[in-house]
């Protein structure tokens, strides 16, 4: 029996269903083959980074108390700096979120009567809380938060915003989000990236530049670190994290940067001295070297997730064959059926959890509610399929991550097989 007409059967779905995502993914073949030459680069370079500092077997022992000596801490942050071409890096199972390792970041780096300046408009939803509002926000400290909206194509206004910060000589911290969260705009790719840095560099050269690199790291053969950010930061339960890494942050940058945010992120004085992992370093070590292809299979899925939707008549951001900037796609569906539908496919193919029905809730936090599949092995992992949205206009859905092409193109098909799609 020929593959199709095995999985139409075996897996119960309208066998034209199957042939037509078989058709979208040979349309996208040549944009995977820019993919994996993307991942190629990026694995060369982690296993020289690995290399260069001569990791071992025994870097991934387990550790207690204090953490003195921790070799297999330290070595970890070697790693990081070298494969994001970065001085420095503060890589820990303590750095609880990408929200943590950020805000760790923004602390270790303002003071009093500072302000912290974004190019792209407000930050991520879990950021906000950071900068004012909630107990223990930057705001308490004195520490001021302006920004410059993006443009309506969503490109970044660096005329306005070189203009704001002349006139502001507070701003301490230029600040940039990568990815788009639940906003429809391309994600910045670490040229695009690089382009603004080098304008801010140049008529700035004081300011610390930060990013947050939530999803996008491997998705180029850069990190912003390489092309002049001072600073990044993200979550080890997204792509760096490689699908394998528990849970943890990490932040790479300038060594004087990381040792004052060090100082925050443990306590003054005491830095990136101490900190033990009693379960030892392994995954994080083989999550990061397995974090470039990760990210390919990634990609991989939600171009073809993109192709098969825009088929259909929906709208896919990006579109399939756009150059990416990170790992996340957003699907309009512009009412609650298909998406709901869409959302409960993806669920329905996951390995754990496969068997669980997401219905919209109240999500504290949110103002509309929210469906989510999140059939994942490590708790909340957007490297692992997972889709996600508000149900509100346009009833967009945000997929992301695959540990695996293959387990992305299933979930494809059932959510065309929930959706109802006829052709
Ligand atoms: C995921 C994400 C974060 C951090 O979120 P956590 O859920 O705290 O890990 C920050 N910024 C962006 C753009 C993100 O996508």
């Amino acid at each position: 029996m020929d593959m199709i007409s095995y999985i139409s059967k075996h897996f119960r779905i309208d066998p034209q269903l199957v042939e037509f995502v078989f058709e979208c993914e040979k349309e996208v073949a040549p944009i995977f083959k820019l993919f994996q030459e993307t991942a190629q680069v990026n694995q060369f370079r982690v296993i020289e980074a690995f290399q260069k500092n001569s990791v071992s077997a025994r870097h991934f022992y387990a550790s207690t108390g204090y953490g003195y000596g921790d070799e297999g801490r330290e070595k970890l942050c070697r790693v990081f700096a070298d494969a994001f071409g970065a001085e420095d890096a503060i890589v820990s199972p303590m750095l609880m979120s990408g929200t943590h390792a950020i805000s760790t970041a923004l602390f270790g780096l303002l003071r009093p009567g500072d302000t912290l300046y974004s190019l792209t408009g407000k930050p991520y939803d879990t950021l906000l809380s950071t900068l004012y509002g909630a107990s223990g926000s930057l705001e308490e400290y004195g520490i001021r938060f302006n920004c410059a909206p993006l443009e309506s194509n969503g490109m970044i206004d660096i005329d306005t915003s070189v203009a704001e910060i002349k006139k502001d000589p507070s701003v301490k911290v230029v600040y940039l989000q990568r990815s788009t969260g639940y906003e429809i705009r391309p994600a910045f790719t670490t040229e695009d990236l690089g382009r603004v840095i080098s304008v801010i560099r140049s008529e700035f050269p004081d300011k610390t530049i930060m990013v947050d690199n939530c999803y996008g790291e491997f998705v180029c053969t850069e990190e912003p670190t390489a092309v002049g950010a001072d600073i990044i930061a993200g979550s080890l339960i997204k792509n760096p994290g490689g699908g394998i890494a528990p849970t943890g942050g990490y932040i790479a940058g300038k060594s004087s940067l990381i040792e004052k945010i060090a100082g925050r992120f443990s306590a003054p004085g005491i830095g990136t001295e101490i900190g033990s992992y009693a379960f030892g370093y392994q995954q994080y070590y083989q999550g990061f070297f397995m974090a470039p292809h990760t990210v390919c299979q990634a990609l991989q899925g939600v171009a073809l997730a993109a192709r098969v939707f825009e088929q259909l008549g929906y709208q896919a951001k990006p579109s399939y064959d756009a150059v990416r900037g990170d790992i996340t796609q957003s699907i309009i569906f512009g009412s609650e059926e298909p998406m709901t539908g869409f959302i409960r496919g993806i669920q329905r193919s996951s390995a754990i959890d496969g068997h669980v029905v997401p219905y919209a809730w109240d999500m504290p936090g949110y103002d509309d509610k929210v469906i989510m599949a999140a059939g994942t092995f490590v708790q909340g992992a957007s490297v692992e399929l997972t889709a996600d949205g508000p149900i509100r206009e346009p009833y967009a859905a945000y997929l992301q991550g695959a540990l695996t092409y293959e387990h992305a193109k299933l979930g494809i098909l059932y959510a065309l097989d929930s959706m109802g799609v006829t052709l």
